[in-house]
Formats: structure tokens, sequence, C-alpha cells
């Protein structure tokens, strides 16, 4: 009888996880971790998970960094995911990505204490995304489901086909008009079914939630998304964890749906609840392109309401004209004094580069909006020289070279001694760009 027992609660393992419910924070309705919604049923605001906090507190003390898996589920205490089969086949490599002290980068903006939190090196899909899709496919898989939606403005979708393959179930990916073309081509790679849709990313992102709501299939960001969003939480985990359980003075994060910001907030309140550091004076700033800031715009204009925009930028992976967690963003950066900040195309292309020049990270635009700001706060003196600072670069610069304004290339010179000096001499004189001359 024993070993019967045994059998069946190793069949249902459950993670530590101290997840009670879905609340919706309007309403204050409270419904079941297991009730598949994602919307408030009252009043349509997105769900939220709620933790049992003083059991979290216990177990998350019970456990050593040293004896914690290097993964997204390393705080698994504070993530929603119950079911330990469903947890152990996704996101095993996810997330726990370096913090890496900036200190060339730090000279050029007059900043000593600069970090950047760099997701451009996630597993599987090199972005930030790989936070949160890991919760979307543990939650389809303790579901019980085989197929995955999305709606991406890029590495969403990159994320979903990865580790939806790996999961074994069949992902489907849904993209509005504008993107790198890399991200759809990796995607198709990966083996997900891929279609572009005629549309931005707002009208698109509107059309597969009537898809999910007419067939019943489950979207990674849509009908997932309150497992999905506490992904994100993860990246403020490992930030104070990696500062030595102290929070940093501020925290720079783009913002484009406004999930990876608001969550960063939740995470730093968890940590402070729990008793594991003291994060209430951290400050979090977010940057979004010129040609799509309606968080940023609001912030700075001190308004509630976000107004919607369409979307004119280069930076696809930030570019949602209606940001569905925008209204968190901003209850989280006025709480805590922080700020929002924009950057113009021109300036993304320019963060991108004084990134990869002066830390060898090579960052799509979203990231260089990111520098871009962080540049701009600092120049406005809104960051001490001494404060430590932590920027998030969210993704990878490879998937997105092909949008990199072109610099002059030099032409193919000659295999043999004299040429190539001559070609040495023209980078060593002529600055970062060789001339084409010498060819
Ligand atoms: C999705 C994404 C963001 C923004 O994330 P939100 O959580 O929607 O604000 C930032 N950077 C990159 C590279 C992304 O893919
Ligand atoms: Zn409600």
């Amino acid at each position: 009888m024993g070993s019967i027992a045994a059998a069946s609660s190793e069949g249902k393992a459950r993670t530590r996880s101290c997840a009670t419910e879905l609340i919706c924070h309007r309403c204050d309705n409270h419904y079941p971790l297991e009730q598949p919604i994602f919307s408030c049923p009252d009043c349509g605001k997105g769900l939220d998970i709620a933790y049992d906090y003083e059991l979290a507190a216990r177990r998350f003390r019970e456990i050593p960094g040293s004896e914690r898996p290097e993964n997204v589920w390393r705080f698994e205490e504070l993530l929603p995911i119950t079911d330990r089969h469903a947890q152990a086949r996704t996101g095993q490599f996810a997330a726990y990505t370096p913090l890496i002290h900036a200190d060339r980068l730090g000279a050029e903006l007059g900043l000593s204490n600069l970090y950047i939190k760099d997701d451009s090196t996630s597993r599987p899909s090199l972005s930030y995304k790989d936070r949160v899709v890991a919760m979307s496919i543990a939650r389809l898989l303790e579901l019980g489901k085989r197929e995955v939606g999305c709606v991406s403005t890029g590495n969403v979708g990159t994320a979903v086909a990865a580790m939806a393959a790996k999961a074994g179930v069949a992902a489907y990916v849904f993209y509005p008009d504008h993107l790198e073309d890399m991200k759809a081509r990796a995607c198709r790679a990966l083996g997900a079914k891929v279609c572009q849709v005629q549309g931005n990313y707002d009208q698109a992102n509107k059309a597969c939630r009537q898809l999910a709501e007419t067939t019943g299939l489950e979207f990674a960001n849509i009908t997932l998304r309150p497992f999905y969003a506490e992904g994100a939480k993860t990246a403020a985990f490992e930030i104070v964890e990696q500062l030595g359980w102290r929070s940093p003075d501020h925290i720079v994060s783009p913002a484009a749906g406004g999930t990876l910001s608001s969550r960063v907030h939740k995470g730093l309140v968890e940590l402070q609840m729990l008793g594991a550091a003291q994060t209430d004076a951290t400050k979090i700033h977010i940057a979004q392109p010129s040609g799509c800031n309606p968080i940023a715009s609001a912030i700075l204009a001190e308004e509630a309401e976000i107004r919607a925009v369409t979307p004119e930028t280069a930076a696809h992976s930030l570019a949602i004209g209606a940001p569905g967690d925008g209204y968190l963003v901003i209850d989280a950066v006025l709480k805590r004094g922080g700020t929002g900040g924009f950057a113009s195309d021109p300036e993304i292309f320019a963060g991108i580069d004084l990134l990869a020049a002066t830390e060898g990270i090579l960052t799509e635009p979203a990231g260089g909006t990111t520098i871009a700001v962080l540049e701009k706060l600092a120049a406005h003196g809104k960051l001490a020289p001494d404060d430590t600072v932590v920027a998030i670069i969210t993704g990878n610069g490879l998937k997105t070279l092909d949008e990199h304004p072109a610099k002059p290339w030099p032409a193919k010179i000659e295999c043999e001694l004299d040429t190539m000096l001559a070609a040495l001499e023209a980078f060593r004189h002529a600055g970062e760009t060789p001339s084409p001359e010498y060819a």
C-alpha cells in the first residue's frame, strides 16, 4: 500500500510553488489557479497570480542558492507552475543570464557602478522572452494541451518555436507586418508554422484573441498571459541575487507591452515581502522608441491614462501602440520615483554601436533603445555617478543585423602581403571605418 501511495504522489509531484489563485486587482475577484481564464469576467482586466508569501518566505530560506537550479525555475516558490513534470519539460536552460559590470560603457557615461543584465544570451532563443514563454509552455503542459499559438513582435515567436519543439507540442506563430525577417525565418527553421498577417501588432493581437476565443487554442501570450507574465519577475530576482542580495539604485528597462518592467517591479516587491532584500528604494526607468512611446509619454506628462499610438520605429520588438500592461508600468515607475525616456531610430542604432564598442555585446534595437535612454538619464543627472545602475539588454543583435544601417563595406582585396600591409595601415590611420581606397 505504501508503494501505491508513493507511486501516485510521484505521479502528481508538485513543485515548491506557493501560488494560490488567480486574482483581479480591480474587482478583488479570486479564481482557482486551475480555472482556464485569463481576464476578469466582471471587468475584463488581465488576471494576476497570488501567492502565500508566508509560506514562500519559509520555503525561500530552506534551500540555499548553491542548491538551486541555474535556470528560470531557480526561485520556483514565486512562480505559478505547480506540476513538477510539466516544469521539468521546459526552460531548463532559460534565464539565469550574466550580470556584467559594464566598466567601459560606464566610463563613457560617467557611471562607475553600471551593470548590464544580459538577456541577449538567454537560451534557447537569445532574448528575455525565454523567461516568459517557459511559463506559458509549462502551463500548457499542465493543462494537457498539445498545441500552442502566439502573436509576436519577433522574439516571442522564436521562444515559442524553440520551447514548443523541445516540449513536443505544435507551435503556430502569427506575426504582424513589420518585423525583422531573421526572426520569422528562425521560427520556421525551428519547426513552427508561421504566418504573417496584414496589420500591425495591435491589430494582429486583437485578431488572435478572437481566434483563441473561437477555437479554444491556447496562445502563449494571450490565454496563458497570467502565467507568462510571472516569468518576467525572474529578471528582478536574478539581478538582486547577483548583486549579493542588494537591490540596485536604478533599473533601466525597455517597454513594449509593459510586462517586463511591471513584473520587475512585482519581483522587487516580493523580495522585500520575503525579507530577502531591501528593494523599495530601487527606481525603475523605462525606455521606448520615439516612434512608439505611449507609456513613456504618459509618465512624462504624469497621466494615468495611456493614449494608444500607431508605431513607426525600427525597434520592431518595442512596436506595441496599445500596451496591455501599460497602466501597471506607470504605477510602478511613479511609485518608485523613476521616469520614462525615449530615443529616435538614429539614437537607437548609435546605442547599439556604443554597447558593442565598449562591452562587446551585440544587441538588437530594443537594447539600443535602452542604452540611448540610459545615456540621456545619465546626462540629465537622473543617475548619480556612484549609483548602482542595471540596464536590461533584452535581445540579441544577430537576429537584426540586416536592419542595421550599413556602414561602407570595403571591397575584397588581394590575398598577398603588400596589399594586406596597405590594408592594415589604412585600419590604423583611418579611424574605425576602413577606407575603401586601398582596395
Ligand atoms: C518583448 C521585448 C521587449 C519588451 O517587452 P514587454 O514585456 O512587452 O514590455 C523588450 N525587448 C525585447 C528584445 C523584446 O523582445
Ligand atoms: Zn475585475
